[in-house]
């Protein structure tokens, strides 16, 4: 594969941005390899600078569910652009977008528009602060939720004690108020409630896990989140950045039926522009400057032409549910591939499916949570990588990624990974 173009850029972007990329994970140092270049992407096809083109499965990290440059979506962007690009004033783009989101998601009455998922979860937060009067919040190792300074938090030493900064920066007072325990452990979650139920204001989980690779949860701890937030009068908040819109149209809360009482959206609800959200019932949104005493502003937010492009996906989606069931039923095909592929070379693998969203782990345990993903061997996922990135496949360059099918994947685009996958398991299953 040439990728002499690739290579040339990245060597000038390392000079004026920071490590050659604007965000970390885009520079493949995982995996060892330069980075590739993007010039243009359709459908379910992603070509680099040196005219290269892959099957795509990265689908911009999750907003591309209906496929890179959808007609409809481009459209929308070209008539919204032709009208200024912004003006710092309400439109009635932003009643459209807010109104479909609140169709999709029942526990959503009023909703918040900002500009990334981050913003919008560090606006949740202080929202969910704001409304109980409490500091604490609670998270799930291995759940990422944007990198404001309260969620860049790692557990600290010994379980159930207070928060350590998870990156330079951070203050350790900061650290202090987040508390961390164990995806999918009951027990867990039962002893901090015990402890600190009544000092925490809110509890934020990714209902599928999706940023340690695709980690489902155990119902029964969604559930007892649900029972023992109700108890203690804790916000319980659904981070639905990746699942909103994704593992079905009403998200992961429509899909496992619990109702949090905040949701975070980002991604998908923005169609590919910069766009994130939350929202919830009336009487927490209300407290919201300007109705209520909690400040959260943006120059940008509800920019007319990310609305659109927004409101021309959701209604893609809304008009074809039979959508849902179609990328499902490709992403199982692709299920199907890894671990027959698997059993048939000897390669050991643990492979998580929810709906659309997919990872391969390289481990033979089940990955239920932080711990056991971190079990996977990362040197032969490097290995797997490269082999079908020379085959024609794009996957994101982490063993703790989703993978993303889209409704612009063929059947023969899951064919043609598929034979992909055979080629490198093989190759894989002769390096041993
Ligand atoms: C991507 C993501 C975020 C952060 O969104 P950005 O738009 O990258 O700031 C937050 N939460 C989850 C679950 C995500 O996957």
């Amino acid at each position: 594969m040439d990728n002499t173009n690739s290579t040339e850029l990245f060597n000038k972007a390392k000079d004026i941005i920071p490590g050659g990329v604007n965000s970390p994970v885009r520079a493949f140092k995982s995996v060892g390899l330069t980075p590739l270049f993007v010039k243009k992407a359709r459908g379910s096809r992603i070509t680099d600078v040196d005219g290269n083109v892959f099957i795509d499965y990265v689908g911009s990290w999750g907003p591309m569910i209906l496929g890179h440059a959808r007609e409809e979506v481009v459209k929308a962007v070209k008539k919204a652009a032709e009208y200024g690009t912004s003006y710092g004033a309400p439109t009635e783009k932003e009643i459209e977008l807010a109104q479909l989101i609140c169709d999709a998601v029942p526990s959503v009455e009023m909703v918040r528009m900002v500009s990334s998922g981050t913003e919008a979860v560090m606006s949740a937060i202080r929202l969910a602060r704001g409304f109980t009067g409490r500091d604490k919040i609670l998270k799930f190792e291995g759940c990422y939720h944007g990198h404001s300074d309260g969620l860049l938090v790692k557990a600290g030493s010994g379980a159930l004690t207070t928060g350590v900064p998870d990156s330079a920066g951070v203050p350790a007072d900061y650290a202090r108020n987040t508390l961390t325990v164990a995806y999918n452990d009951l027990n867990e979650l039962e002893q901090i409630f015990i402890n600190s139920g009544n000092e925490l204001a809110a509890v934020i989980v990714e209902p599928v896990a999706g940023n340690m690779g695709v980690v489902p949860p155990n119902v029964g701890f969604l559930k007892l989140m649900r029972e023992l937030t109700r108890k203690y009068g804790v916000i319980l908040i659904f981070d639905e950045v990746i699942t909103g819109f994704r593992v079905s149209y009403g998200g992961a809360q429509g899909y496992y039926n619990i109702e949090p009482d905040l949701t975070v959206f980002g991604k998908i609800i923005g169609g590919g522009m910069p766009v994130g959200a939350y929202g919830g019932r009336k009487e927490i949104m209300g407290m919201i400057s300007p109705s209520g005493p909690v400040y959260q502003a943006g120059t940008l937010s509800g920019n007319p032409v990310a609305m659109a492009a927004g409101i021309a996906t959701l209604k893609i989606l809304k008009s074809n549910n039979g959508i849902y069931e179609d990328i499902a039923a490709k992403a199982q095909l692709l299920e199907k591939a890894y671990v027959g592929t698997g059993k048939k070379y000897g390669i050991a693998l643990s492979v998580n499916r929810v709906g659309s969203l997919l990872s391969a782990f390289f481990t033979e345990k089940p990955v239920t949570d932080y711990k056991s993903a971190v079990k996977a061997d990362t040197k032969r996922f490097a290995a797997y990588f490269t082999g079908m990135l020379e085959r024609g496949i794009y996957m994101a360059p982490s063993q703790f990624e989703a993978i993303f099918v889209s409704n612009a994947h063929s059947t023969e685009d899951i064919e043609i990974t598929a034979q992909c996958l055979d080629s490198v398991f093989q190759a894989l299953s002769c390096e041993r």
